[in-house]
């Protein structure tokens, strides 16, 4: 696929003519070459952008809502070549890839659905003279930046909301998963999205993703990514006081108690782990099980682990696909060998393929480990690969204490069959949400989003779609009552 970039509804190159590839994680291969945009390339996106604002924040709301309905008729009706192209840029399972394309539909037919539900009210003033209005208005130009984990699905989290309720968007695909945010804003414009309401200007971080955030006609910042990132993304939008919605990093705990269900936890553990080579902001990433229940809990784990079976994601059989990069796969050997180091021991054991097919793609097979110490990077950090560091607790108490001790709070999970235990642990945990007796699952109808350094501000939900708006306050003095604050000349 040899694509080009969306300004403005046209497909154009980059304005210094340049291009890069997009490797298939799997294999090495080449699977198509977008423009290098430039900072030039992204003033123009940002201009068409700002150009649409005044005609989509005029759409009537009905007909945004039919128009977002259509989105979803239409990614559900092209999503077999979006998933194949997921598989092929991003790495993970078809089967993942189905799913992830599924719940790219559903958020915009959420956002449908909230369009022209407003229920606005009319409040007198306490002191009698009046009365106000709180209205909602659109924020503007967004600039929505994503990572490569799921490129369209949190695509749809930023761009569904936020055409719901009138604004306009700079969207920045990640440079290795550019292809299906391409394809996607495709049949955004075939379901009848205004040309420049969602612009898709691809390249790097630095230069694409600078000019979003230095450009003063760019309102709000919608970002998803690691958490260094996202510190530096505070500060240069300060410069124009952009609005933001960070959905950062994440270490996520899985808690389970002696009186869980073992079998379902065992389940949500390997998917809540190994689902999308365990890059998701919310995989379960430290795992507590409690003494009497940790020996039988890690043997069915193990088990499970070792049929897990990594291939190429086209491949049926495949439950695993590859790391996204060969850097990240540096990066989880590198924390496993830490956590090796300082006394961890391997239940299942990490490998690298080093001949056959798999030789040519990211791949590391899943990884259990125990006895990992409290200090290892493993236990401090965000570990975005499939290796799971299982610790042993006596009690909730101290599962709580060890499952707060982290920078993050994004995701967490607690397995009991008691729901006293499970609320009172999901009340203590610091983090935007907890499963009960769930792996991460998102949906469209619930507020997402992290407590500390995971980030701030909500998507999904109708705390999503606040996030796009601007409250507008409208004070009346009525009439004949305004006596009081004449000036006293
Ligand atoms: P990343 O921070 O490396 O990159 C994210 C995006 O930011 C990319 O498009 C990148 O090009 C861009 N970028 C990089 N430098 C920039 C700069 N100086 N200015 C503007 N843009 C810049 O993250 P990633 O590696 O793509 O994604 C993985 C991370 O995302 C993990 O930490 C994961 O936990 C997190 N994540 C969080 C959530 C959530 O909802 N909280 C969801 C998915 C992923």
């Amino acid at each position: 696929m040899n694509v080009k970039m969306l300004v403005g509804g046209e497909w154009t190159d980059s304005a210094g003519g340049e291009t890069f590839e997009v490797k298939n994680p799997a294999n090495g291969e080449v699977v198509g070459t977008v423009p290098k945009g430039t900072r030039e390339d992204a003033k123009r996106a940002i201009d068409s952008s700002k150009e649409a604002f005044g005609k989509w924040s005029e759409v009537a709301p009905i007909e945004r809502s039919r128009i977002l309905l259509k989105v979803s008729e239409t990614i559900r009706a092209g999503a077999q070549d979006l998933a194949i192209s997921l598989v092929l840029e991003q790495g993970k399972p078809m089967g993942e890839a189905r799913s992830e394309v599924n719940s790219f539909a559903s958020t915009f037919e959420y956002y449908a659905g909230l369009i022209g539900r407003e229920r606005g009210a009319q409040t007198p003033f306490s002191t009698g003279e009046g009365f106000f209005i709180v209205t909602k208005r659109p924020v503007g130009v967004v600039g929505a930046i994503l990572p490569w984990n799921f490129p369209v699905s949190l695509m749809g989290w930023k761009v569904a909301p936020g055409l719901a309720a009138g604004n306009t968007f700079v969207v920045k695909p990640a440079s290795t998963t550019p292809l299906t945010d391409l394809m996607a804003a495709r049949l955004l414009l075939k379901a009848g999205v205004i040309p420049g309401a969602v612009n898709i200007v691809t390249g790097p971080g630095g230069v694409v993703g600078e000019e979003i955030l230095d450009n003063p006609k760019v309102s709000k910042i919608a970002f998803t990514g690691e958490t260094a990132t996202g510190k530096r993304i505070m500060e240069s939008s300060a410069k124009s006081i952009k609005r933001l919605t960070l959905e950062l990093g994440g270490s996520d705990p899985m808690i389970v108690c002696d009186d869980a269900d073992l079998e379902l936890a065992v389940e949500g553990a390997a998917w809540g782990r190994f689902r999308n080579c365990g890059q998701s902001c919310t995989s379960v990433k430290r795992l507590f099980l409690f003494e009497s229940i940790a020996d039988a809990f890690v043997k069915r784990l193990a088990d499970k682990t070792r049929a897990i079976r990594i291939g190429d994601g086209l491949e049926k059989g495949t439950h695993m696909g590859p790391v996204h990069t060969a850097e990240q796969r540096a990066k989880v050997e590198g924390m496993v060998e830490d956590a090796e180091n300082s006394g961890a021991r391997p239940v299942v054991k990490g490998q690298v393929p080093k001949e056959g097919a798999l030789a040519k793609g990211n791949f590391y097979s899943p990884t259990l480990l125990e006895n990992v110490s409290y200090d290892s990077k493993m236990a401090k950090e965000e570990c975005f690969g499939p290796a799971l560091p299982i610790f042993v607790v006596k009690d909730l108490e101290e599962a709580l204490e060890r499952a707060n001790d982290t920078p993050y709070g994004l995701g967490s999970s607690v397995w009991t069959k008691d729901l006293e235990r499970a609320y009172h642990a999901a009340e203590r945990i610091e983090a935007g949400t907890t499963w009960v007796n769930s792996p991460p699952i998102s949906r469209a109808e619930v507020p997402f989003g992290g407590f500390k350094q995971s980030g701030f501000g909500r998507e999904l939900g109708v705390e999503g779609l606040d996030h796009y708006y601007e409250t507008k306050s409208i004070q009346v003095l009525e009439y004949g009552k305004g006596k009081k604050w004449h000036f006293p000349i």
